[in-house]
């Protein structure tokens, strides 16, 4: 089969054929329906190497995944034959307290997962391909019927991730507050959805380029500010010279996390989310008193059927462009040069 892979480290990508994989004992091989890039791809590919994770090269690449259960193994319950499923994309030990709450992110043994990997396309093989084995029937979550398989992809990360961030600030975003999405690329859409879903929240949206803006307005955001020096100045106009209850960065560079910090009010919340490598400096006078700064990476397998849920609902919905395995290379420089609006998903 046809695979989209990582050949060494600080590389681009190579579509190669590698033999289809089988299915040992609890474990799942399926047909993949949508395989998302994600921007950490870009930094996977080109700035990551051994010293930072112990991973064997060559994999094949993609931690967004979904299709349908192809070959199930012996001992396997959970899933049958032609099911539509996602991938749970963090694979951890499965016998930690993380892990047994679902939040295989943050397992207690970081190498005890399938061959010390991170997940699918991240030190195992991924979905870009036709086929893709899942180690352990518990990170499959059913597709709901009304969902199409291959926009179930870009939730499982795009969908995922952002959905815990708005989720861990519901208490905060009661009808009156306002909250500030920087960054509406991948995630970020999925993130002004979220906050349009499940709260009553005044929603800005932050970013360098004007289609990302009109993105943003499609998917619920009732104020758009160009990102630059002033963009936490508009802010504070906005919010009574306050700022914001709950800022979400969805960028994570310098720029972004200095218009983030300017963003908050007195205890707010202020979440990090995007790879952009970027930091800020932290004193007792900012952020503003009792803002809780958080980072977070990905979400819990419960909240993933939750996105679905909302999803089959049509109350958020993932834009995306389709490529072919073909096509997968043209995918990647899209990505690279920034000109891709929402996701890129293979669907071989
Ligand atoms: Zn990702
Ligand atoms: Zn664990």
């Amino acid at each position: 089969m046809k695979a989209v892979r990582l050949p060494a480290w600080k590389s681009d990508p190579v579509i190669v054929d590698v033999d289809a994989p089988t299915a040992g004992p609890g474990q799942v091989v399926i047909k993949i329906a949508g395989a998302g890039l994600c921007h950490s791809d870009l930094h996977l590919l080109h700035d990551f190497d051994e010293t930072m994770f112990p991973w064997q090269v060559p994999f094949t690449l993609g931690h967004e995944n979904s299709g349908w259960v192809h070959e199930v193994g012996e001992g396997v319950d959970r899933v049958s034959t032609g099911q539509a499923v996602a991938v749970f994309g963090p694979w951890g030990c499965g016998r930690c307290p993380a892990c047994d709450r679902g939040q295989d992110t943050y397992c207690h043994n970081p190498t005890g997962g399938y061959q010390g990997a991170f997940g699918g396309g991240l030190g195992a093989d991924g979905g870009q391909a036709e086929y893709m084995l899942v180690p352990d029937a518990r990170f499959l979550v059913p597709i709901p019927d009304a969902l199409d398989p291959v926009a179930a992809a870009p939730l499982t990360d795009a969908g995922l991730t952002p959905y815990h961030a708005v989720k861990m600030s519901l208490p905060k975003l009661v009808p009156g507050t306002t909250a500030v999405a920087i960054g509406v690329g991948g995630l970020g859409h999925m993130g002004v959805q979220f906050l349009r879903a499940l709260t009553g929240a005044t929603i800005i949206a932050i970013d360098m380029k004007e289609e990302a803006l009109a993105l943003a307005r499609e998917c619920g955001a009732d104020l758009t500010i160009t990102a630059g020096e002033d963009a936490a100045a508009q802010v504070k106009e906005a919010t009574g010279g306050l700022g914001a209850e709950v800022v979400i960065d969805f960028v994570g560079n310098d720029p972004s996390l200095a218009t983030a910090v300017a963003s908050c009010r007195a205890q707010s919340d202020l979440t990090i989310v995007g790879v952009g490598g970027g930091s800020f400096p932290m004193s007792l006078f900012a952020p503003p008193y009792e803002t809780a700064v958080r980072s977070i990476y990905w979400g819990t397998r419960s909240e993933l059927g939750e996105v679905m849920a909302l999803a089959a609902k049509g109350l958020v919905t993932p834009h995306y462009s389709t490529y072919s395995m073909d096509q997968a290379l043209d995918a990647y420089a899209a990505m690279a040069a920034g000109t891709l609006n929402g996701r890129a998903v293979i669907a071989p």
